[in-house]
């Protein structure tokens, strides 16, 4: 038996963050828009509130209560999502600038304004 090396995934930079609105652009989940909840930065995976949702069975435990079905949120591909420009509310590409504090701040490309701040 030869052990496969596992692959890691390429690392790409996730410029999303916790709370941002974004916009499924591929997949069955296309069109669908939903916040940020987490950003898994070494698998580029996000996870996005309402969106990709799966089924779990559990089984009634202290914990968990009575059990049953629950729907929950999987990851997806961080390149299956858009960020949507809160100032223009389309779906948008955005570059890095510093500020004049000095701080990273994204910028939008379509209407030019800074997404963070
Ligand atoms: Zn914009």
């Amino acid at each position: 038996m030869t052990p496969k090396a596992k692959k890691k995934p390429e690392p790409v930079r996730i410029r999303l963050k916790k709370n941002d609105l974004v916009e499924v652009t591929t997949g069955k989940e296309k069109g669908k828009t939903g916040k940020v909840l987490k950003v898994f930065r070494e698998k580029n995976q996000v996870l996005v509130e309402k969106v990709n949702m799966i089924k779990r069975h559990t089984r009634p435990s202290p914990t968990a209560g009575q059990g049953g079905i629950v729907e929950k949120e999987a990851p997806l591909n961080v390149a299956k999502v858009m960020l949507i420009c809160p100032k223009c509310a389309t779906p948008t590409r955005f570059t890095m600038t510093t500020t004049a504090e000095g701080k990273k701040a994204r910028v939008c490309r379509k209407c030019k304004e800074l997404i963070d701040g």
